[in-house]
């Protein structure tokens, strides 16, 4: 078997022993005699595996008691419409504040004002091309906003904000697709935090919503069931059929980090990852990283060789060497290395050295 290093933004890799888990499990779960794809979701059987993923899931995010965890499906896509249905109304002023980092960040405003309501994007660095994440200060937040919604970690980009901005009584609600689970964070100063599964936790299909309890019940009546977060609350994620599979999944990853120490031995192994990447990046003119200090994201580095040919030509000589998927996404070009908590310390070693090799093969002139 042939596995290679795989720095897809995502889908992207799983970490070997929960696929070797999973494909133990296939044919028939403990007892059972059936996988867990074709498992009733009301069965005992499956209501243990949701209801451990969401026990361990706590337990290494720390999340607080007066927060519900919800599994859904639709991707953090669809978040984009359920966060400004659901806390529109939070506040009389029912305004809503944005922070325009990057794509995924600008699509989330953009939904909120094609649903006509009074959208305002408060910070951005669209004019630098989002080479950084913009500063947040207290005093941009207007007091009377229903909530201020950030990306946290800007996959395309490779940005990350370094901090958690202070909102006062605003409740931020932040998108952690990219970066969830990949250092301990401090839920508590968040209002919602959701999440794509398919970057850092499992496969694609999953959708993580993490919302403090005050925040439910305030949607309008006419908002669409599935969108509202307080139904899928009070039937625990089972008003329909779950993700179940992806959730099962997801649960194989939170054991596996709590077997390897929990969300601090996580971040000790990311950060020691990025180093190896930044560090070669800012020992070298060969490579440029467009990021600035201080915005630079642990799971997404980005870099450019200044040459769209060079670049290409870096892109499809790495997968011929067993490193794949270092393309940069579609609308910035340039190459992009995710290193999400799956992806081995060796990997990223490997990707420095074939970058060292291509640079002495592949002189500027
Ligand atoms: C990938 C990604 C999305 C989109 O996720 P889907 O699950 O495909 O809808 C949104 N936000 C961020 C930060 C992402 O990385």
């Amino acid at each position: 078997m042939n596995r290679v290093y795989n720095f897809s933004a995502g889908p992207s890799m799983l970490p070997v022993p929960v696929l070797e888990r999973a494909a133990a499990e296939m044919l028939s779960y403990g007892e059972s005699g059936m996988s867990v794809m074709e498992m009733s979701h009301r069965s005992p059987d499956y209501e243990a595996i949701i209801k451990k993923a969401e026990a361990d899931l706590r337990e290494i995010m720390n999340i607080p008691d007066n927060y519900k965890v919800l599994f859904l499906q639709g991707g953090a896509s669809t978040q984009f419409a359920s966060v400004a249905l659901n806390l529109i109304n939070r506040a009389p002023s029912k305004k809503a504040l944005y922070a325009v980092s990057g794509q995924f960040s600008g699509k989330a405003y953009k939904e909120a004002v094609k649903m006509g309501l009074n959208a305002k994007c408060i910070a951005t660095t669209k004019d630098t091309n989002f080479d950084e994440v913009p500063v947040i200060t207290r005093d941009m937040v207007d007091q009377d906003a229903s909530y201020l919604h950030i990306c946290f970690n800007n996959t395309i980009y490779g940005t990350k904000y370094s901090y958690i901005p202070e909102c006062g009584e605003v409740p931020l609600v932040a998108d952690l697709s990219s970066c969830i689970i990949s250092e301990p964070i401090d839920v508590s100063k968040f209002g919602v935090i959701y999440a794509g599964a398919q970057k850092n936790m499992a496969p694609a299909g999953l959708t993580l919503v993490i919302v403090r309890e005050d925040l439910l019940g305030l949607a309008d009546e006419t908002i669409p069931t599935m969108l509202d977060w307080k139904t899928l609350a009070d039937n625990d994620s089972m008003y329909n059929t779950p993700p179940c599979y992806a959730i099962y999944m997801a649960g194989l990853v939170y054991e596996w980090i709590k077997d390897l120490g929990g969300l601090e031995k996580m971040k000790e192994m990311n950060e020691k990852k990025a180093a190896v990447l930044y560090d070669y990046l800012d020992s070298q003119s060969y490579y440029i990283a467009p990021v600035k200090a201080g915005s630079r994201s642990m799971m997404n580095v980005t870099f450019v060789t200044g040459n769209a040919d060079l670049d290409k030509k870096f892109a499809s000589e790495a997968a011929k060497a067993g490193l794949k998927n270092l393309k940069g996404h579609r609308s910035v070009g340039g190459m992009r290395a995710s290193i999400y908590n799956a992806m081995p310390y060796d990997g990223v070693v490997a990707l420095v050295e074939f970058m060292k090799k291509f640079a002495e093969e592949n002189p500027k002139d």
